[in-house]
């Protein structure tokens, strides 16, 4: 074991902390798991990592001096250099130089960037973009995240904030209401939330679907349950992954004529739909690229699941090396 180098990444969410203790070819060889304990506020969540820490150099028999340092993707609006948070609302904070002080708490140099850019990087290190060094990565979960890629490093722009491809507008009038204060952005379709508030929408107007069943039986729909029934040949339900195939079909032509990737790599629970998503996204994608110019980019399932996150945070200290 003495003889790699040894890299920690954290995957910190406002429900969960997902940590692993990573070597020199992005794998893992310790991983780990904890509820964050949000609600007991101010240092308490990086101890929690320091004691997740120590429990994994004691399974793998490595000293803290083995280890290279600590790659953290936040959800939070940071200033990437100082490795600050402005804010995280799911972790409870504001102005806390995140940084600084879990360098003082581990005695590790700590980088720090967003959880959809580690999300991507990880995905470029060992997943479905391994071998590639410009990606889009276009995560679709409870909300919809984006990483860009270039020469093997996240464009972050000005303000650190690019990306955010969730926020981009694809219902010019009367779209949904998104938790960013605006209307109609991609993630209020393209999310699971998006798809689940398609499928009732559509059960409203009295379509015929088998969804009608299961929303009576379980109180509520989920977008797997969508997935399973289109899956099923359900014409509703196909008809809402078409719809949601079509905004990021349109979404990913766009950026594939903007920035001229060499895959397009799309992660996140929605994904795991299949094909009855991935038709949709790479028909209408079709459309909107410009193939004689970009060459032909393939969008790819995403294959590293949740350890995306935790692969691509060691690969923010390794790459500092
Ligand atoms: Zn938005």
């Amino acid at each position: 074991m003495k003889q790699d180098k040894w890299y920690v990444g954290i995957d910190l969410g406002g429900t969960a902390i997902k940590l692993a203790i990573v070597n020199s070819n992005g794998e893992i060889a310790y991983k780990e798991s904890q509820p964050t304990q949000v609600a007991e506020g101010g240092d308490r969540i990086l101890h929690q990592m320091d004691e997740m820490i120590i429990r994994g150099i004691e399974d793998l028999a490595l000293k803290k001096e083995d280890l290279q340092g600590i790659g953290i993707g936040a959800p939070a609006f940071l200033d990437l250099e100082r490795g600050y948070v402005y804010e995280a609302v799911n972790l409870g904070w504001k102005d806390y130089p995140l940084k600084d002080r879990l360098e003082e708490i581990t005695g590790l140099p700590v980088v720090v960037d967003n959880d959809a850019n580690t999300a991507a990087l990880g995905e470029m290190w060992k997943g479905a973009g391994s071998g590639a060094s410009d990606l889009l990565v276009i995560t679709l979960g409870t909300g919809v995240g984006g990483g860009v890629i270039s020469k093997g490093k996240i464009f972050h722009g000005s303000r650190g904030t690019s990306g955010e491809i969730g926020h981009v507008t694809v219902v010019t009038k009367g779209g949904y209401r998104c938790n960013c204060g605006k209307q109609g952005c991609l993630e209020t379709l393209a999310s699971a939330t998006g798809i689940v508030k398609l499928a009732t929408d559509a059960l409203k107007e009295g379509t015929s679907s088998t969804l009608a069943e299961t929303l009576k039986a379980n109180g509520a729909l989920e977008a797997k349950d969508v997935a399973f029934a289109a899956d099923a040949g359900d014409e509703l339900a196909l008809s809402v992954l078409d719809q949601v195939g079509f905004y990021l079909g349109w979404t990913l032509g766009n950026y594939a004529v903007l920035l001229n990737p060499e895959k397009i790599v799309v992660g996140g629970g929605v994904s795991r739909a299949g094909e009855v998503l991935f038709k949709p996204i790479r028909d209408y994608y079709r459309q909107y690229a410009l193939p004689h110019l970009t060459g032909d980019i393939e969008i790819v399932a995403a294959t590293l699941g949740n350890d995306a996150g935790v692969i691509g945070s060691a690969w923010l200290v390794h790459s500092k090396e």
